[in-house]
């Protein structure tokens, strides 16, 4: 894989690959925007670029897949990209590049041991590469601790180095680091772009699927599930996902829609917490947010076209008729900004509570 091969965030890529061309690739960086829409992905190839050993050169743009990426870029100039074939590029992908450190939270939290290892690998002369390039994904993670260790890296960057963080919540990041860097902003996908993505991710897992039957092969690395199996679950992932493949692919989503509604269910019945961790609650809130928006499309519209949750329309229709579009419009606001607090670590129990007796009234009390 290389920057050409990165779906739907081209205006991103247009500025990193302008700064490749003009040489001033700033040493740190910061990608935001939502989980599951190709930050890290790009991070990987701009670290990989940056290193190749033997970049494709304009006439390979004429052929190949290279042209589809050369077309999509009109009006730029150069071609620079990573080969994706030379040592470099594959040590990048296999993570074993000598000037190549990618960081993620362990139990939660980035603590300052990783920031040491960062340090490490970047005072070092590149071994092998033109540059060291470390990623921090989720670098909002970072503990106290290690957000002020960082900081000292980022004020002195070493020579020749490249820091990428990426964060899908970049306020919970210190002012001080946030303004050492050149952030670019990712978009969620188009719909097109979606299912482009979610076709190559099914396609990589299947080799040589051409046949629609069988059982799915095992992906074979990540967190990514088995792969949908025909085209109406692939059409139900990307209205699901909602602009965010690599989401749609990182857990079962339809299992966990089924987890959903017997919580939804158990939150209307009891006040006792359902959800067995913060990361179901915080899951459920998305699907609840999705849930009643399909809820006021279909009050709004009676049409099932505009549901995202289409295989859920009985649920819907059948709440629809307990409440009203303002109900729901009321509901769904407070909700989203209960949302917005989970960083300030709301206690679960009285979370789903105060959920509970909302929905409770909202919808009237019985839905089993
Ligand atoms: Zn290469």
């Amino acid at each position: 894989m290389a920057l050409r091969d990165v779906i739907g965030q081209d205006r991103a890529v247009t500025i990193l690959l302008k700064t490749l061309e003009r040489e001033r690739i700033p040493s740190s960086y910061l990608f935001t925007g939502d989980s599951g829409i190709g930050k890290k992905f790009t991070a990987l190839n701009l670290a990989k670029t940056v290193n190749c050993l033997t970049p494709p050169s304009p006439p390979l743009a004429k052929g190949g897949n290279k042209e589809g990426y050369s077309q999509k870029r009109e009006g730029y100039v150069g071609i620079l990209d990573a080969c994706d074939e030379c040592p470099s590029c594959k040590k990048i992908t296999a993570g074993i590049h000598p000037d190549f450190l990618l960081i993620s939270p362990e139990g939660g939290q980035i603590r300052i041991e990783e920031i040491r290892a960062i340090d490490n690998v970047l005072a070092l002369k590149a071994f092998e590469g033109r540059k060291k390039v470390v990623i921090v994904d989720d670098a909002e993670a970072m503990n106290t601790f290690a957000a002020n260790a960082f900081l000292k890296t980022l004020e002195e960057p070493p020579r020749d180095s490249l820091i990428i963080l990426i964060s899908s919540s970049p306020d919970l990041l210190p002012d001080t680091i946030r303004s050492r860097c050149s952030t670019i902003r990712f978009a969620p996908l188009s719909d097109g772009a979606c299912e482009e993505v979610l076709k190559k991710i099914i396609a990589r897992h299947l080799p040589g699927k051409e046949k629609k039957s069988g059982k799915p092969a095992k992906p074979s690395q990540g967190r990514e599930k088995y792969p949908p199996e025909d085209d109406l679950q692939l059409s139900d992932l990307v209205r699901l996902s909602m602009g965010r493949p690599g989401n749609a692919m990182t857990g079962d989503m339809f299992e966990e829609r089924s987890a959903f509604v017997q919580l939804l269910q158990e939150m209307l019945r009891t006040e006792k917490d359902g959800w067995a961790s913060k990361e179901e609650m915080e899951r459920w809130f998305e699907f609840i947010l999705i849930f009643l928006r399909d809820m006021a499309a279909w009050l709004v519209s009676g049409e099932a076209a505009v549901i995202i949750n289409r295989d859920l329309k009985a649920d819907i229709e059948k709440l629809s008729r307990e409440t009203d579009l303002q109900g729901i419009i009321e509901i769904h606001r407070t909700l989203n900004s209960l949302r917005g607090n989970f960083r300030f670590h709301l206690n679960k129990a009285l979370t789903w509570n105060y959920s509970g007796s909302l929905l409770r009234k909202t919808f009237g009390v019985h839905y089993v």
